[in-house]
């Protein structure tokens, strides 16, 4: 009997985490971190609910922590098996992994000097760079539409979800006593209006459908009316003075950024400010997105022209600035910067410095461009806060704070609908996850009284025969 386990991201939407047994063989579908209110009180404790030596393969669907950050605790608790992925992700992994560890163990530094200072035992940290090295070996990278045998009874391929750079749907076939199951998980599906990246592949064919619902309650706004507001901010602070900072991921977010710079500056409209890329990560990140250029889409043949030679090349005077000496150096400006610098929800990273330099005058623009989850600085900022405590220091917020709602690197409530409606003629029996439980009720709704489509919304831990 084949059964599927809700693991994780189910009435959530981080922690993405799905078991598939066959009765021979146990394939951990993700292994994402929880974050913020996701998290179980024993997590540091029991960081995972079944046996990792036990574990015969991983699938990784992309680069997100909440998709793949737990794989180098699991190699730390014993897995030592192959880590699948797209070629792309595999390339991105070392950057994310290497970036979370170091942050990680420096949190753990300064915590166990207070410990010692206290008398107190110092804590060792869940996992270190030694195991992320070993889970990186681990990887293999195969590309999208390549079928892979991952046990006697199971094979996989990976289509492209258009999320990020190597973001994956994963189609399985799995061999069952009961017969032969197709298992489609469609990852974290991307907007179609994205400037980089190819639109969801379509599939027709599934018996079992894992649909993600982080928007599934609303559609985002116009990228057009987007695009426009960040023209408007930009004319404002050219006319008026003043810097611009954008708090933004390092994946994907912050090169969707440079492409519509580099098209603004094209047109004429950036001639009064130099953008700068604040952040290590980033630039790495942007070197694997060149990369890989054989992956985006075709809508500006121009783009890929120039960025066969770099960003640059693309946008002229754009300026990296990846020692901490030059990222110091900005604090002296008080106008014509553009500053994109991580980290997006502003919880960390060198956007602090910058927030702390240019908050308290009324000058600056801070333009927010990606989701700000409850609890953190960059919500604070878009809810209105006056007054900010960064580095232990009060901050009056003078500048003004613009939130643009269209540059979202997942599908609107309709483009997911419309890309499960695929499916055809055999509807897939539906299963909605990684979402909100209301985004999930909305979703379900919709698909109920426009499609006759019941779609099931599992529990944490509930799991199914295949
Ligand atoms: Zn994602
Ligand atoms: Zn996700």
């Amino acid at each position: 009997m084949a059964t599927l386990a809700f693991l994780g991201a189910a009435q959530q939407v981080t922690g993405s985490c799905y078991l598939i047994e066959t009765g021979e063989h146990r394939l951990l579908l993700e292994c994402g971190i929880r974050q913020g209110t996701d998290r179980r009180d024993d997590e540091d404790e029991q960081p995972f609910s079944f046996d990792p030596r036990t574990i015969d393969s991983v699938i990784i669907s992309h680069t997100h922590l909440d998709h793949s950050g737990m794989v180098p605790l699991l190699v730390k608790s014993g897995y030592d098996g192959p880590v699948y992925t797209t070629s792309a992700t595999r390339d991105l992994l070392p950057i994310m992994y290497r970036d979370a560890a170091s942050l990680i163990l420096s949190d753990y530094e300064r915590k166990n000097r207070r410990l010692l200072r206290a008398g107190k035992e110092p804590e060792t940290p869940p996992y270190d760079m030694e195991d992320v090295e070993q889970a990186l070996q681990l990887i293999v990278g195969i590309n999208y539409g390549i079928k892979q045998q991952v046990c006697p009874e199971i094979q996989l391929r990976f289509r492209d979800a258009g999320h990020v750079l190597g973001s994956a749907i994963v189609e399985l076939w799995i061999a069952a006593e009961e017969g032969n199951r197709k298992l489609v998980f469609s990852g974290d599906l991307g907007n179609d209006c994205a400037p980089l990246l190819s639109d969801p592949e379509v599939i027709a064919e599934a018996d079992i459908l894992l649909l993600e619902s982080t928007y599934g309650e609303r559609n985002h706004r116009p990228l057009s009316e987007t695009l426009e507001e960040f023209k408007k901010v930009i004319e404002t602070a050219a006319n008026k003075g003043g810097n611009i900072l954008i708090p933004s991921f390092a994946v994907g977010r912050t090169q969707d950024l440079i492409y519509w710079l580099g098209q603004l500056k094209r047109e004429g409209g950036l001639d009064s400010h130099t953008v700068y890329i604040d952040s290590p990560m980033a630039i790495k990140v942007s070197d694997v997105y060149s990369r890989h250029q054989s992956l985006f889409n075709d809508d500006d043949p121009d783009f890929r022209q120039f960025i066969k030679q770099g960003w640059d090349r693309w946008l002229p005077g754009l300026v990296y600035t990846p020692t901490p000496e030059e990222s110091m150096e900005l604090n002296t400006l008080n106008d014509g910067a553009i500053i994109i610098a991580g980290s997006g929800m502003c919880t960390g990273g060198r956007i602090l410095h910058h927030l702390k330099h240019n908050l308290w005058l009324p000058n600056t623009h801070v333009v927010i461009v990606g989701y700000q989850a409850q609890g953190t600085l960059g919500r604070a900022l878009v809810d209105g806060i006056s007054q900010v405590k960064i580095y232990g220091e009060e901050i009056s917020v003078k500048a003004k704070i613009h939130t643009l709602g269209g540059f979202s690197a997942h599908a609107g409530q309709d483009q997911l609908i419309r890309w499960a409606s695929n499916f055809q003629p055999k509807r897939p029996h539906l299963f909605l996850i990684h979402g909100e439980p209301e985004a999930m009720d909305v979703l379900q709704q919709r698909l109920i009284q426009d499609y006759q489509w019941d779609a099931y919304i599992p529990s944490l831990g509930e799991v199914i025969t295949l």
